[in-house]
């Protein structure tokens, strides 16, 4: 008989009020030191990932980047770094996007991107989708095919997907 199927959101801690009052953090932290569950993770995403034959991976700072380096690695891509400021050497192509509360902005170097690359960007959740529309924005505008963009976890009430112009695929689903 096969073993039960691993659940994963048993690894994925639900903290209150974190980082302010009335957030309810989703915590990757036990995902990623349970071995059998981040290999899991990381094995399910690849499979979803691998149906857009990407060449290059591209992970959001910083969680982004624990979920990107394992995917491209699996798939054999390389990978590319969405930093913030003032984390890159050399000359940067930057966005800048706005938060609940301020405004941030995303780096890539601006040699980072060259033709023929199929690009997906991945992170470790999406919630608004301000982010990760940030990051496809960038990239398209340092003329890279975005093809798709991979979050571990979606907060599905938000509906950050319709504020995405590229197709988003989500390992699991919170209400
Ligand atoms: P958003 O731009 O609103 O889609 O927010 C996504 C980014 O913020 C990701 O990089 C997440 O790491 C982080 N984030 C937003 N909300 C949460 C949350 N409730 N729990 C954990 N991380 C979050």
């Amino acid at each position: 008989m096969n073993p039960p199927p691993i659940d994963l959101k048993q690894y994925i801690r639900e903290i209150p009020d974190f980082p302010k009052p009335g957030i309810l953090f989703y915590d990757i932290s036990s995902l990623l030191k349970h071995p059998d569950g981040w290999q899991l993770a990381t094995a399910r995403m690849t499979s979803v990932v691998c149906q857009w034959n990407p060449t290059l991976i591209a992970g959001i700072e910083s969680r982004g980047f624990l979920t990107a380096a394992p995917l491209a690695t699996r798939l054999g891509c390389g990978m590319l770094m969405l930093r913030k400021p003032g984390k890159l050497p050399g000359k940067t192509i930057s966005h800048s996007y706005n938060l609940e509360y301020g405004s941030d902005s995303l780096h890539i170097q601006h040699d980072a991107i060259t033709p023929n690359q199929r690009i997906v960007v991945v992170d470790d959740l999406l919630a608004t989708g301000g982010t990760l529309q940030a990051a496809v924005t960038l990239l398209k505008k340092a003329g890279a095919d975005v093809v798709g963009c991979a979050v571990m976890v979606e907060l599905m009430a938000l509906n950050g997907r319709k504020a995405l112009e590229t197709e988003v695929v989500s390992l699991l689903q919170y209400d």
